[in-house]
């Protein structure tokens, strides 16, 4: 019998890229899936917590496996910043990436240090335990925007080793080193030796 896993997210996007990945011994469902409608608080102050706080809720109230993920862009010369509020990071409403870029250059106008990573973790939460697994990506922050695909911070991003922007790299190299990728593949190696 196939193990059901909820992940707990609503994007479709994420969703196909790890059911993709995981064998055929698990059932991934989306919260659509279940019929969780709520809009889960994320209120902790680090992407643990985060990701800890949406696993647990789906636990709690549907008593089903789960895991959920959260990414945050760590910016060296602002002590981490935006981190956690990366997709609040130009106002509560969230989610306005344009907004969110103009604030960043601002904030490092003057800074020659342009350091920064993203990084993802997802807490997995499977017969009671709380499992974790992480994913970064090192690279740093140009100072204007290159590039047309992808989303948040993209445009802005240049990971180590190259020197084009996520935005301008395109979905299938991203895909291959980005944060959510590499803690992914933990997972989903994690899942494959448990099932
Ligand atoms: P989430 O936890 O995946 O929803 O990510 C939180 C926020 O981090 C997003 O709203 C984006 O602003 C930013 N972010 C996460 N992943 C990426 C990425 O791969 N590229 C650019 N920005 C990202």
């Amino acid at each position: 019998m196939k193990r059901k896993l909820v992940f707990a997210t609503n994007n479709a996007h994420k969703l196909e890229e790890i059911s993709a990945m995981l064998n055929d011994k698990v059932e991934l469902l989306s919260l659509k899936d279940i019929h969780c409608h709520v809009d889960i608080p994320e209120t902790a102050d680090t992407l643990e917590g985060n990701a800890l706080l949406k696993a647990q809720y789906i636990c709690e109230h549907y008593n089903m496996d789960c895991f959920a993920d959260d990414t945050g862009l760590e910016v060296e010369a602002l002590n981490g910043a935006p981190g956690v509020y990366s997709a609040r990071y130009a106002g509560e409403e969230g989610h306005d990436s344009e907004a969110n870029m103009k604030r960043l250059l601002e904030e490092l106008k003057n800074e020659e240090n342009r350091k920064a990573r993203f990084r993802t973790i997802i807490a997995l939460i499977l017969n009671g335990e709380v499992y974790k697994f992480e994913g970064i990506v090192k690279g740093h922050i140009l100072r204007e925007k290159k590039g047309m695909t992808g989303f948040g911070y993209d445009p802005l991003f240049v990971p180590e080793g190259y020197i084009e922007s996520f935005a301008e790299l395109g979905e299938e190299i991203k895909n291959q080193i980005s944060h959510r990728a590499q803690a992914v593949q933990k997972l989903v190696k994690f899942l494959q030796e448990k099932t």
